[in-house]
């Protein structure tokens, strides 16, 4: 099967003035279509710069990057930018809805963005994946007016409008109480099962750990644990 992601020998170094820092230290990690990965470790293991290089916005310093069997680390920032738009979806965990637009505008954002414009198709489509997180009575509610949890799943409709094969998140429920949490995991992995999207999820709860397909674990900016099945 062609991977839906695969990391060789991937390297990653930031330089400061003459102090250069090694983050990332030859990570391998492959992922499968339709995988739900936790990737875990402790604060300032590389968790971020991995998701930043696995999400394209980042390159490596060394080694490779390939989406779907294809090569992407090298090439260049525009094709890199229409790939991410096109294939990947993102979640953080405070985040940048557009406060001023309605639940339905955020959602279609991605869609929207680069057409200039927002389509009947678009309209459909994100009111689909609203009613889909269970937000329809919020369509036309501004993002400002929503609450964290509710935010988190317009994120998550986001994240999904341009049907990504694979989801990056970092820290999805870092900012939301248990219940909120439980059911933002609940969609990803209702999402993970109906369409087969993949999810790279970095957190720190062991809750959204054990729920995940995979967890691997970075330290030092190299992988040091790999644990398969439900936790
Ligand atoms: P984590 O997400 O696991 O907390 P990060 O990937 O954010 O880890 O960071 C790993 C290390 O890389 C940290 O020591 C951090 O200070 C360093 N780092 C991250 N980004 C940069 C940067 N742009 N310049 C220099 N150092 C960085």
């Amino acid at each position: 099967m062609t991977a839906l992601l695969q990391a060789e020998g991937v390297d990653k170094s930031f330089r400061n003035g003459d102090e250069e820092t090694r983050v990332l230290k030859g990570v391998d990690l492959t992922m499968e279509p339709g995988e739900m990965i936790a990737l875990l470790g402790p604060s300032g293991s590389g968790k971020s710069t991995f998701l930043s290089i696995a999400g394209l916005l980042l390159r490596p310093t060394a080694g490779t990057l390939s989406l779907g069997g294809e090569r992407v680390d090298d090439l260049s920032s525009a094709a890199r930018a229409r790939l991410r738009n096109a294939r990947l979806g993102f979640v953080f965990q405070f985040h940048p809805l557009l406060p001023d637009f309605t639940a339905l505008e955020n959602v279609a954002f991605p869609a929207a963005a680069p057409a200039g414009g927002l389509t009947r198709a678009m309209r459909e489509r994100a009111l689909e994946l609203l009613v889909r997180v269970g937000l329809e009575d919020r369509v036309d509610f501004r993002a400002d007016r929503l609450s964290g949890g509710q935010k988190q799943r317009v994120a998550i409709a986001r994240a999904l409008m341009n049907r990504p094969d694979l989801v990056i998140a970092d820290e999805p429920t870092g900012n939301l109480d248990s219940e909120a949490a439980e059911r933002v995991l609940d969609l990803m992995r209702e999402v993970n099962a109906d369409d087969g999207t993949g999810f790279l999820i970095c957190t720190h709860d062991p809750g959204v750990a054990g729920r995940c397909d995979r967890r691997v674990t970075l330290k030092d900016g190299q992988l040091v644990g790999d644990e398969r099945g439900a936790g």
